[in-house]
């Protein structure tokens, strides 16, 4: 992945079949797999890959136990197929992960032990693992630190985890290598029209702020919670489609929450779902649902969002949290789906909503990271209809994402110049320095930001450590970005007031 290299097919008279505006799980979903159908597309991404809710998930690839409470097998059923492709198609960024609920009655465990058994039943020959009904004691043993005052057992399942922002990253190389133009920090600013339908899009190169106007014959906003401006750039007589509700999660050391299992507590006091999950050496808590007015790139936690996990978590667990355990916070904004947009709508009754306006512009939006190659199925299907393009069948159910073999040989290569480059980040993380220069180098990474909280996961991790090895990330960056020490001043400033929102006061 080069950045100059994708920038130059912006400067030719291309006319697209698929202008992409939105480089989160679903905007790349969608380019992936339109190139993979051989339809020449474009996905422009106005930050960095991932920037937005699709790096600040739960990192669970999951059906959803909740949805199941409610009734909703179809859902259920389709997000579990999907995790199944998931966990097939990019093994190195996701994994199986055991979940334990906590019971505290006879009835609780029936209740809960028949659910989840049924939530493995639904998987069918993607079963991750038989649901297991535990006693206290193995309770116990799987989660040291619970309260086991009125413990009655537990119920085990199987779920998955991954990487979210790697994976979006990997997703973005395989489209370009199928063909694909993908592109960061290039915002997508406005639409052309001919007879009132898009035939185009403007957009500006955030980092050398040339503009360029692109011919498409169909344009997908995939754009998450910032979609109600894309549309409203198209018909600015559009009510808000999306409303956003924020979910945060706190990252605590391994200590408070030892062991392997994570753990899932099925009712909080406003009907949610809490989840404790071990992730990287650490534990991440969460999340929230809290309906909130502004969308913000980096959005902030309310206290009360704070003390609500505390709580919880204090409730469930002997070794008890407070403010100054929490190493980082980080909040994402989900888009709900307020109304169906006036015009012909090809809404699908699924989690996710896709509209399309009189202009032909395709809105996706909603959903859960798990199931965007499905989303990105349905954006790609409207897309080759509106467009009327060749019916090509969607092949993503059985594409593999990323190349490791290529990457090992990369990284290998920038060690062959540079040995010291195999040195840790830092001692108490497997991050290597080595991994900072491939990012610059094979995954678009522009800042220290880029680098630190979505190639390396440090800033979710660990946001002072970030702040502190921020000015040799700058120096490692520097010279592969042909910098100077007053960039590094610069980005290291910039990034140290940006982590500083990472972190509890
Ligand atoms: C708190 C929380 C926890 C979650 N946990 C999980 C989980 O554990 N598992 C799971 O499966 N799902 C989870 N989800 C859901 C999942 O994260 C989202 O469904 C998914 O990330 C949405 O991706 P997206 O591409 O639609 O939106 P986004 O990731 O927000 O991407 C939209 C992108 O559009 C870009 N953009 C905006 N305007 C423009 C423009 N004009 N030009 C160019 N680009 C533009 C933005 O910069 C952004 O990067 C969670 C969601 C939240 C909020």
């Amino acid at each position: 992945m080069n950045r100059s290299q994708q920038l130059q097919a912006l400067e030719s008279d291309t006319i697209w079949d698929i202008i992409v505006i939105g480089g989160g799980a679903t905007g790349l979903g969608t380019a992936l797999d339109a190139s993979l159908r051989g339809y020449k597309t474009l996905l422009i991404e106005g930050h960095d890959f991932a920037k937005g809710t699709s790096s600040r998930s739960t990192k669970l690839v999951h059906g959803g136990v909740r949805y199941l409470e409610q009734g909703n097998i179809k859902l259920v059923r389709e997000a579990l197929r999907e995790r199944g492709y998931l966990l097939k198609n990019a093994p190195h960024l996701t994994s199986i992960q055991t979940f334990i609920v906590p019971v505290f009655s006879w009835w609780e465990k029936m209740f809960y032990g028949l659910g989840l058994k049924f939530y493995d039943l639904l998987s069918g020959k993607l079963s991750l693992g038989d649901t297991q009904i535990l006693s206290k004691k193995e309770t116990v043993a799987h989660l040291p630190t619970i309260n086991a005052e009125k413990l009655s057992g537990g119920i085990l399942y199987y779920d998955g985890q991954f990487n979210d922002s790697g994976l979006a990253i990997e997703i973005a190389a395989t489209a370009i290598n199928k063909g694909a133009t993908v592109l960061n920090y290039c915002k997508a600013i406005g639409f052309l029209k001919t007879n009132g339908e898009i035939t185009g899009v403007e957009c500006i190169d955030v980092l050398s702020e040339k503009k360029y106007t692109l011919k498409t014959k169909v344009v997908v906003n995939a754009t998450g919670v910032f979609t109600n401006a894309v549309v409203q750039m198209d018909d600015h007589t559009q009510q808000n489609l999306v409303s956003p509700s924020q979910g945060i999660h706190l990252v605590i050391d391994a200590k408070f929450f030892p062991g392997i299992d994570a753990m899932m507590i099925p009712k909080t006091d406003d009907g949610r779902v809490l989840f404790a999950v071990p992730w990287h050496d650490k534990v991440v808590l969460g999340t929230t649902d809290t309906p909130i007015e502004e969308i913000l790139f980096e959005p902030k936690p309310l206290e009360e969002e704070i003390e609500f996990i505390i709580k919880h978590i204090n409730r469930y667990c002997t070794t008890l949290i407070t403010r100054t355990d929490i190493n980082s916070m980080y909040v994402g904004l989900r888009p709900l789906v307020k109304q169906k947009t006036k015009v012909s709508s090809a809404l699908i009754s699924r989690e996710h909503h896709l509209s399309v306006s009189s202009s032909g512009l395709i809105t996706i939006t909603g959903g859960k990271w798990t199931t965007y190659r499905k989303m990105a199925a349905d954006a790609v299907d409207n897309a080759a209809f509106i467009g009327k393009f060749n019916k090509v069948k969607c092949t993503t159910a059985h594409t593999q994402i990323g190349d490791e073999l290529e990457k090992e040989n990369r990284m290998q290569e920038i060690l062959k110049h540079d040995a010291s480059l195999a040195e840790k980040i830092h001692a108490n993380y497997s991050f290597t320095k080595v991994q900072i220069v491939y990012a610059v180098k094979y995954e678009m990474a522009i800042c220290i930001e880029d680098i630190l909280a979505r190639r390396i996961r440090l800033l979710f991790l660990d946001a002072k450590l970030a702040i502190a090895l921020a000015p040799m990330v700058a120096s490692i960056m520097a010279p592969y970005l042909e910098k100077d020490k007053s960039w590094e001043a610069a980005e290291v400033a910039s990034f140290t007031q940006l982590a500083g929102q990472y972190i509890l006061k």
